[in-house]
């Protein structure tokens, strides 16, 4: 392709995703240059249409961190308003049978003094308040690739506009801009493209153990207002998984709607396994299913959650820029929350940074950040749920369960020793003729869906004719590896129906509806040759939220 000539921007710190850790670091950053008197421009870009467009969370939220952000935002209007009222974990035998465990047993489930919210809308609420703040905003511009100049990050590309299918500038072409940097805070959520660039190119999960990762569905429901009960909520374990310590969630939110989700851990073995059924299926179980009757499915969505922890944590600092929340692996997994522990990282980020302004050592390499996360909260919170993943991926669904309940209940996190997790989730995968194959349900169009109308609900859009954004690095892996071995798992673990194997001419093809990917990223993470690359497609492309 011909040189492009692109338009140049300056700034102090760009910020890439505007997320709960993004924000929290660009307004760190402002409030602290405020108080100091030091003049520094902030820019976040965020690849949805608008922000919270992409943010998909459960979410009962942590306030500790934003009670430290922003002390008064109980005494403005938040879009946090429903408190926790009541906790319920239970364990599901089958279909019809529930059993309560007690939440003594359960210290992680605990949510007094949490609320339960739509993470899309409060990042709403903090994008105009960060907007209060003389910070720039850019919603609907991805940062496709980074600048490098002498091995250090300078800054991010924008994504071209208007490139067809081949390659080709069309007549709407308007090429991306670059934004320039002192430092680049990488803050685009679980396996951020360009965060995945940088560990790898800086070596920064040198020594560590793998990344590990989860996908998560999440639907909200408007149901009967007698059957709902604001503050509620319930977690359980057990039925339908198969062979996987896979867990679900059932939160009352406000309005009588209700936030509904399942979690499968991407380390699953059998390659028959389909995410997405399995959570259709789940909705069946009676103490499910008896809130959802004459209830309406009004969204759907998924996004892969990252879980390897503490072991997994790349070096967080590298020449230019700093990784934050989830981009660096910050999600507290036995608590299944992330929000809080990414907003942390994020103003202790904000405060390195302003640090190096106020000492005026602008060095490349901010290895400060690594030690302030180290001394602050969050890194003692995650360092206590460090044996959690490891007991599940090893031991898995009953001993590894009890195990890493011991350690929470008992122990508090506090077992004199760390476990690994050694191998990568792509690498878990049997053969195909090795596992059992499984026999999903039907959907029944009132409480389980089919995917195609499940995506619907995502208000996806990708615009016609652009490059595809899942790019493979060889073509014949699909066809000639992963359906003979595998039965190609991409199937069945896309949540959105983006990979099919279909005849042509007698022919079997490997096609990909990349109009329909709602960006969650577990293709980039699951597939076994590790042959498909997630990169960011046009801007304003991918689902549209509105209240995930
Ligand atoms: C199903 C599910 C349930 C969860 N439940 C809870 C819960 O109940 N409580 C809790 O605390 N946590 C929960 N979490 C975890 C929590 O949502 C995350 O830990 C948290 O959102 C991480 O914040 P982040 O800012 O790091 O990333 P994200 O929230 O993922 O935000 C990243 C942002 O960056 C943007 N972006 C990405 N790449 C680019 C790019 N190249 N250019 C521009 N923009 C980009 C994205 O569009 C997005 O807006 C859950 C997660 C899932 C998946
Ligand atoms: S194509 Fe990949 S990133 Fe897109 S929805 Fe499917 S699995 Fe997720």
């Amino acid at each position: 392709m011909e040189q492009i000539q692109r338009e140049s921007m300056d700034y102090d710190i760009v910020v890439v995703g505007a997320g709960p850790s993004g924000l929290s670091a660009a307004i760190k950053i402002k409030q602290l240059a405020k108080e100091n008197e030091i003049d520094i421009s902030v820019c976040v870009v965020e690849k949805g249409s608008e922000i919270g467009a992409h943010i998909l969370s459960g979410n009962v939220f942590d306030p500790r961190a934003l009670d430290e952000l922003i002390p008064d935002w109980k005494d403005l209007s938040t879009p946090i308003q429903v408190s926790v009222k009541k906790d319920s974990v239970r364990y599901l035998l089958n279909e019809k049978i529930t059993i309560p465990a007690p939440t003594f047993l359960t210290p992680t489930f605990k949510n007094h003094g949490n609320y339960i919210i739509s993470l899309g809308n409060l990042c709403r609420w903090m994008g105009e308040y960060a907007e209060s703040l003389e910070i720039d905003i850019f919603p609907g511009f991805p940062a496709s690739s980074l600048i490098i100049e002498n091995d250090c990050i300078v800054g991010v590309i924008t994504g071209d506009m208007g490139i067809s299918f081949e390659g080709k500038q069309k007549e709407s072409f308007e090429p991306g801009v670059e934004l320039r940097a002192k430092y680049t805070i990488l803050s685009e959520g679980c396996r951020g493209h360009l965060g995945k660039e940088v560990i790898e190119k800086f070596n920064l999960d040198e020594n560590k153990d793998p990344q590990h990762y989860g996908i998560g569905f999440k639907e909200v429901w408007d149901i009967d207002p007698k059957l709902h009960e604001e503050g509620l909520v319930i977690h359980t374990l057990g039925w339908p998984a198969k062979g996987t310590v896979s867990g679900s969630y059932f939160y009352h939110g406000e309005n009588n709607q209700a936030y509904i989700g399942y979690v499968v851990p991407l380390d699953y073995k059998n390659p028959h396994t389909s995410p997405f059924d399995e959570f259709q299926q789940w909705k069946h179980q009676s103490s499910i299913s008896k809130y959802l009757k004459g209830g309406k499915r009004v969204s759907y969505g998924a996004r892969a959650l990252i879980k390897g922890g503490f072991q997994s944590r790349p070096k967080m600092s590298f020449p230019g820029g700093l990784l934050v929340g989830d981009d660096a692996g910050t999600l507290n997994f036995p608590r299944i929350k992330g929000a809080h522990t990414a907003m942390k990282s994020g103003m202790v980020a904000g405060q390195t940074i302003i640090d190096a302004f106020m000492k005026d050592d602008l060095k490349d390499d901010l290895v400060e950040y690594e030690e302030n996360f180290s001394n602050s909260w969050v890194n003692q919170e995650l360092h206590k749920a460090r044996n959690w993943n490891p007991f599940l991926h090893k031991y898995g669904p009953y001993i590894g369960v009890l195990l890493a309940g011991m350690d929470q209940f008992l122990f508090r996190g506090k077992l004199p020793f760390t476990l690994k997790a050694s191998k990568p989730d792509h690498l878990t995968l049997k053969t195909a003729d090795q596992m059992p194959k499984i026999d999903y349900p039907k959907p029944d169009g009132t409480i389980s869906f089919d995917k195609l109308s499940s995506v619907f609900l995502s208000n996806t859009n990708h615009a016609e004719d652009q490059p595809c954004h899942l790019v493979l690095k060889d073509e014949n892996i699909p066809l000639e590896e992963n359906l003979p071995k595998y039965d190609e798992p991409a199937q069945r673990y896309c949540p959105a129906g983006v990979y099919e194997i279909i005849e042509e001419e007698g022919k079997k093809k490997f096609q990909i509806n990349s109009q329909n990917c709602v960006h969650c990223k577990t293709c980039d993470i699951k597939d076994p040759a590790q042959n498909i690359t997630w990169i960011t497609p046009e801007g304003m492309g991918g689902p549209n939220y509105p209240n995930m």
